[in-house]
């Protein structure tokens, strides 16, 4: 089995270095915005794919010696990343590719036979780039396997390079226990174990903090010095929230990795949920303030982040992450089996009105969504549902919660 790894170090570039950074980023920015323009306009009627961009591209470096001054695979590389952004957009995964931004979207990637890196001291190495030379990294970790790609990136710490590296992997034979997961807003992860793990607070401190700044940035007038200098404020507190969530990510994914065989985790459309509550002009959505709030959350907590750091840590452990249908874990009491929304007392207590049985509300879905892994459960499930009653004058839908409060599924 080889797995695909990635390693970041902080890039030391020389100004001169970092000029030519910033400008082939910039060009190679354009270059996916052009080819963004022209799949978004022609793309269906004349079949522009990959193949068809890396041709004008070739035609486009004839024409503009500072397009054909930017080193040509790096730019392929970006007609690439834009190629990988369709598929994802036509395969239901992510929403229509974006216009890049400078200052959001600053980085470059090369093949990685086309790079050499050599070490200089025991803290220090250096990557040759084309073009651009040798350009010197805070050595942290080694590397392991065969390069296939280098990207250097911008953000708000300063210039970045990942190498992603492919590695033989002999996966060992999966642990014997599995584990049901239920990601939420409260708690961000409760465990079928009954543990509960939570974003750091951290967090929410920093939230509050950006928002001043980004009223400042406001309330600055455009093009100014000062707005920029706000701007700068509101994309090191973003960047260092972005650190805490991915730490906490990594964390909490290799403790349950180390002890799991199979992890069990809910489907959950992120896209669908954050998209809905504003609804059509036609049938405006319900609770759309409550629901901006969850939507927040939502992003706050990263669930596919998470997801994707889940799978491969299993995976290299031999283990395997598995997603079940979501409907009606919150709902169903881990005892009896009994479908019913009202045993959903509140966002943190669950419990049954049937039987009595009560616990942590997150608990209780995780322990459901253990069990429907291997188990063809949730038809059964549905046809235990339990009607409302008459006095509470309102109908029992499926497809969404009925305690919108919660805004839960
Ligand atoms: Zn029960």
């Amino acid at each position: 089995m080889t797995i695909v790894r990635g390693f970041r170090y902080r890039l030391d570039p020389l100004p001169e270095q970092e000029h030519l950074l910033r400008q082939f980023a910039g060009v190679c920015r354009l270059v996916y915005n052009l080819g963004l323009e022209q799949r978004a306009t022609w793309g269906r009627r004349h079949r522009i794919g990959f193949a068809s961009q890396c041709v004008d591209l070739t035609r486009l470096r004839a024409e503009f010696d500072w397009v054909r001054a930017v080193y040509v695979s790096c730019q392929q590389q970006a007609l690439r990343d834009l190629d990988r952004a369709f598929q994802n957009f036509f395969a239901g995964r992510a929403s229509f590719p974006r216009p890049r931004k400078r200052g959001v979207n600053d980085s470059l990637r090369f093949p990685g036979r086309e790079i050499e890196i050599k070490r200089l001291n025991a803290r220090w190495s250096a990557v040759r780039l084309p073009k651009i030379g040798w350009v010197k990294f805070r050595d942290t970790q080694p590397t392991r396997g065969s390069m296939k790609n280098a990207t250097v990136s911008l953000d708000a710490d300063g210039w970045q390079v990942s190498f992603a590296c492919e590695i033989e992997h002999e996966a060992p034979a999966p642990l014997p226990a599995i584990i049901g997961i239920d990601r939420g807003v409260a708690t961000t992860l409760a465990l079928s174990t009954g543990e509960t793990m939570k974003m750091p607070t951290s967090l929410e401190r920093i939230e509050a903090r950006k928002r001043k700044a980004q009223r400042v940035v406001a309330r600055r007038q455009r093009g100014s010095k000062r707005r920029r200098r706000a701007q700068r404020r509101v994309a090191r507190l973003q960047a260092r929230q972005a650190h805490i969530r991915r730490d906490f990510h990594h964390r909490a994914a290799l403790g349950i990795a180390r002890r799991f065989g199979v992890a069990v985790l809910e489907a959950l459309n992120t896209r669908n949920m954050t998209a809905s509550a504003r609804g059509t002009v036609m049938e405006p959505g319900r609770n759309v303030r409550q629901k901006a709030g969850l939507n927040r959350a939502i992003l706050n907590a990263g669930w596919h982040a998470f997801a994707t750091i889940l799978s491969y840590k299993m995976e290299e452990r031999g283990g395997q992450v598995v997603t079940v249908p979501a409907r009606f874990t919150s709902q169903t009491c881990a005892a009896c089996g009994v479908v019913d929304a009202r045993s959903r007392e509140s966002q943190a207590r669950f419990s049954c009105i049937s039987c009595g049985h009560t616990d942590h509300a997150d608990t209780n879905a995780a322990i459901n969504i253990q069990r429907r892994w291997n188990t063809p459960l949730l038809d059964v499930e549905g046809l235990r549902q339990r009607p409302y009653e008459a006095s509470t004058r309102r109908g029992l839908t499926v497809s969404e919660n009925p305690r919108s409060s919660g805004g839960r599924c």
